[in-house]
């Protein structure tokens, strides 16, 4: 199979979207096999830091994006209990100067159409939706791959960007299986107009032992998304399963009634339960690769689940181009990228032991947002943001 046979990439989510438009930008044919039979606006807020925006800027995308983008000035951190601002993390202007790239905030559906868009008007790249991959296997000269339906699909070589429950990391051998991590995240999306104290240009983050709850808007600052992240042994594969309302306020009430109001009279929420995934062993089989949530699934403290899958891609993308020799390629993507995607996990990890801490621990935390400066405190991260696409 020559390099010019097109790359199959399973999974038409964040990541395999982005790698399909990187592989095109270099000139490269790729199918996307996507198991659902369409792409519904599913999903609330997705948080796009520089390093994320960078690979949007690579691709072209950000002005698609911008007219539903929202630009948090900071991230307002609140005791959950007492509402009490407890600091303003500095994003803003402020980042993008010291980034050379803003920190958006989008829905995750304006962001997945902005892609889909741009994919659908690329001749380099097909999409097989109701495609669910269930099987995988190489031949001599490359991949083929099996569907659900009995349809097949060869290609070059096989990205799984499949998410979470991954079935293309099932076909490697030894993989560990995720793991909950006892608590789901709650999400909704309401007006602005309804919003009361939450509808500010900012990231609003509520502390409490149990729960913490985020918001900022979206959809061009008309609507704000709010996600409840909370203990809870509800243990789902869906992202999109209907949440009871009356546990979610029993969630909600050890926090501020500025809070509460606003939430207390949402009747519409959906759940997904976070689960986690082990480093593993291996990211590469032969012409198979794994990209994004099946490769590196993230706890959304740190907002990176999107941005990571879309490094992935440009780096994917940019070894695949580089040499003809696949295996050799998707093991140097590996290589650039396993660190990387292991010290965010850890430290998305670290970040919600930091939010959950119970008193007198959470005093010393609150202490430390109170009094170190906001700008030292975002500067911490500069080794995430500061990440920057090949070339
Ligand atoms: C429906 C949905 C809603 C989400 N909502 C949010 C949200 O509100 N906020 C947030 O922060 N994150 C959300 N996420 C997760 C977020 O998009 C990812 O964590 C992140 O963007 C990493 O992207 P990814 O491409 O690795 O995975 P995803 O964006 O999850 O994409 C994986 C894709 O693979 C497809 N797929 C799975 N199995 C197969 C198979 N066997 N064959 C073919 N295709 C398959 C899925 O349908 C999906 O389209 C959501 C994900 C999904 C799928």
């Amino acid at each position: 199979m020559s390099a010019r046979q097109p790359i199959l990439i399973a999974g038409g989510g964040i990541g395999g979207l982005a790698l399909a438009l990187a592989l095109a930008k270099r000139g490269h044919d790729s199918i996307v096999l996507e198991r659902q039979d369409g792409f519904a606006p599913i999903g609330a807020g997705i948080q796009i830091g520089p390093n994320g925006m960078r690979v949007l800027q690579a691709l072209g995308l950000a002005e698609a994006l911008q007219p539903f983008a929202g630009v948090p000035e900071a991230i307002v951190v609140h005791a959950g209990s007492s509402g009490r601002v407890l600091t303003r993390l500095p994003l803003g202007t402020w980042i993008a100067n010291r980034h050379g790239a803003p920190y958006w905030v989008a829905h995750r559906g304006d962001l997945h159409r902005v892609l889909l868009d741009a994919v659908l008007a690329d001749p380099r790249i097909a999409i097989r939706t109701g495609f669910d991959v269930v099987a995988v296997s190489e031949i001599a000269t490359g991949v083929t791959v099996t569907a659900r339906s009995g349809a097949t699909e060869t290609g070059r070589a096989l990205i799984g960007a499949d998410g979470l429950w991954s079935t293309v990391r099932q076909s490697f051998p030894g993989m560990p299986a995720p793991a909950f991590a006892g608590a789901t995240a709650t999400r909704t999306v309401i007006p602005a107009a309804l919003a009361g104290r939450l509808a500010i240009p900012a990231v609003g983050l509520w502390l409490n032992p149990q729960a913490h709850v985020v918001h900022y808007p979206v959809r061009g600052g008309s609507e704000i998304a709010v996600v409840v992240i909370a203990r809870e042994d509800w243990q789902g594969r869906a992202w999109d399963a209907e949440a009871d309302a009356p546990s979610l306020l029993a969630h909600l009430a050890p926090f501020h009634s500025s809070l509460t109001d606003v939430l207390g009279s949402v009747t519409s929420w959906r759940k997904w339960a976070l689960h986690r995934l082990p480093p593993l062993p291996i990211w590469t089989n032969g012409r198979v690769a794994l990209l994004g949530d099946a490769a590196h699934p993230m706890l959304p403290y740190l907002a990176q689940g999107g941005a990571l899958a879309m490094e992935d891609a440009i780096v994917l993308a940019d070894c695949l181009c580089v040499s003809a020799y696949t295996s050799g390629s998707l093991n140097s993507y590996a290589s650039l990228r396993r660190q990387r995607a292991q010290r965010v996990q850890a430290a998305s990890v670290r970040q919600g032991r930091i939010y959950r801490l119970a008193p007198p621990f959470s005093h010393a935390r609150d202490a430390v947002f109170r009094f170190v400066p906001a700008a030292l405190l975002m500067a911490r991260l500069d080794w995430l943001y500061d990440w920057h696409p090949p070339g």
